[in-house]
């Protein structure tokens, strides 16, 4: 039997004492009238108390439960010692994306499930800590890293390259980043809006990124600038793709092309990207209804449902076909988007958008659902209650029932082969069907989610890193000069 001294039985007992840290957020009234963030952390007295709380587990479950396997006990005990910097920096050791992550990962469903203190519910509220940890961390330069005369070419700046781009450069690569858009960031920028991701923090993990040394080339879109031939001829050894799926998906229902109907796509993009939620000191503005339906259940139609809200809508609803139980939008952004009072319609699919003679909305027929067996994904198949159809006033319907890919970079390199949808199919390594090309991110079959694509990523540069390994080597036997050169 283990024997534990008094000091140790009075630390574990302190443990037990403190209460867990709650997250604060801005009061509704304050917070639905602008863009400025909802979550408000935890300050630095908070974050100290609730690192005190975390027990070190000597097998910690978090850690496995993290897609990209954070050491997440070492870096609360750094915040728990007042060690800010070593915090970050432990976390930085596996993620450059910290300030994000802490914001938008669904902790709930991974690090803090994991957590044992989730057995008597009040598991560490990890998220938390890493955005402190990030957000109390300094700007500054990095030591310049040694190049190991590879060059990799990355073809997009969301989640997925970025993460890429982090972890090529701290490993020698020459990164090049080539995207689409005049701003970098991907959905993080033009999806994500600030009151959940103010822009600072984008631009704080940006210049992160830019210290490791890697380029970024706006306004390149690859596919149609230059394609991924062009790019083997401009001496890269190796390409990743973290192109998303930026392509909305419709219902495919009469009136769907009526003035006043945007994808979530579109409308997100104009508020964040096109700054139309700075009207007007941005003079780029977007239409918005007074009385809104959101069709979706997932992040995005809470992102729009609350966008519009802040814009000036009266009555903003979430259309929803299933439960709110089965709502794939985390739980968090769930209460928020109530709290700030947009309604939720569940167990409802819409049939048909309805017009008036200036082709413009006019309303939404739905009918009711019911749940029925389970199907692919596990979840309860809603099934339409005959004869349960019902209007309701709306003059904006905002489409949010996903995303899928742009079919830009596949149609213009046969060799990259898709599935049926268009998503790039990888292996287990995230290669694809065309040499010395990787993929990963929202570009490939499975979970959409900004963790699972860095993971993606960081599996990939693995492989990328092995690939150009074993390639120097065969180089080396085969041509004894270079060898000698070595
Ligand atoms: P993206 O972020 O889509 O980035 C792809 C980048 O590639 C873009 O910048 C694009 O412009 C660029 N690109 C595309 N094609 C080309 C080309 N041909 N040439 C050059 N560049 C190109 N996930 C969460 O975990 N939590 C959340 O709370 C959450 N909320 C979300 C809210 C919204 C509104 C949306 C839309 C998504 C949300 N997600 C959330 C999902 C998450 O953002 C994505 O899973 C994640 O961003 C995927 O990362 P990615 O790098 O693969 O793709
Ligand atoms: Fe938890 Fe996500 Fe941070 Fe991992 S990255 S520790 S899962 S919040
Ligand atoms: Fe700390 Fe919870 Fe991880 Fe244990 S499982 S080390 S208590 S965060």
């Amino acid at each position: 039997m283990i024997r534990m001294s008094d000091e140790s039985k009075k630390h574990i007992i302190s443990k037990y004492v403190i209460k867990k840290q709650k997250v604060s957020t801005r009061p509704v009234a304050e917070r639905i009238k602008d863009f400025q963030e909802v979550s408000l952390g935890l300050n630095k007295e908070q974050a100290i108390l609730e690192a005190n709380r975390c027990l070190q587990c000597p097998k910690p479950k978090c850690i496995v439960s993290c897609p990209i396997g954070i050491d997440i006990p070492k870096f609360i005990r750094c915040i728990a010692n007042e060690n800010f910097e070593d915090a970050i920096n432990k976390i930085r050791e596996k993620n450059g994306l910290a300030d994000v992550t802490g914001r938008v990962c669904p902790q709930e469903k991974l690090c803090q499930a994991a957590c044992v203190l989730a057995n008597k519910d009040v598991p560490i509220t990890i998220g938390a800590l890493e955005r402190f940890a990030a957000d109390v961390s300094i700007d500054k330069e990095i030591k310049a890293l040694k190049s190991n005369g590879k060059k990799v070419a990355v073809i997009g700046s969301g989640p997925a390259g970025l993460t890429a781009a982090v972890d090529l450069a701290i490993l020698g690569y020459e990164v090049t980043i080539y995207e689409a858009f005049h701003e970098s960031g991907g959905v993080l920028t033009y999806g994500i809006p600030a009151f959940r991701l103010p822009k600072e923090v984008i631009g704080k993990a940006m210049r992160y990124v830019k210290y490791l040394g890697v380029k970024i080339e706006k306004n390149v879109i690859i596919g149609k600038s230059l394609t991924l031939y062009d790019l083997f001829e401009l001496g890269y050894d190796c390409i990743f793709i973290g192109s998303g799926a930026g392509s909305p998906k419709f219902l495919h229902i009469l009136g769907e092309n009526l003035n006043g109907v945007y994808s979530a796509n579109e409308f997100l993009t104009r508020c964040n990207l096109m700054r139309a939620y700075k009207f007007p000191e941005h003079s780029t503005p977007v239409y918005v209804g007074k009385q809104v339906a959101v069709i979706g259940g997932g992040n995005v139609a809470m992102d729009s449902a609350r966008t519009a809200l802040r814009l000036g809508a009266n009555d903003v609803r979430i259309v929803y076909r299933r439960s709110e139980k089965e709502m794939p939008a985390r739980i968090e952004e769930v209460k928020n988007t109530k709290d700030e009072g947009v309604k939720f319609m569940t167990l409802a699919n819409p049939l048909k958008i309805l017009g008036n003679n200036q082709a413009h909305v006019t309303g939404l027929e739905c009918i009711r659902m019911e749940l029925g067996e389970p199907d692919t994904s596990g979840r309860r198949r809603p099934v339409e209650v005959k004869g349960s159809n019902f209007t309701i006033n709306v003059d904006m319907v905002i489409v949010a029932i996903g995303q899928k890919p742009n079919p830009i970079i596949s149609r213009t390199t046969p060799e990259l082969k898709v599935d049926k949808e268009g998503y790039i199919i990888v292996d287990d390594r995230g290669r694809t069907s065309f040499e010395k090309v990787w993929a990963a991110g929202d570009i490939v079959p499975g979970p959409e989610t900004v963790i699972e694509a860095m993971s993606g990523a960081k599996n990939a540069v693995k492989d990328i890193h092995l690939y150009m390994k074993r390639r120097e080597e065969k180089e080396l036997v085969l041509n004894p000069v270079l060898a000698w050169k070595f």
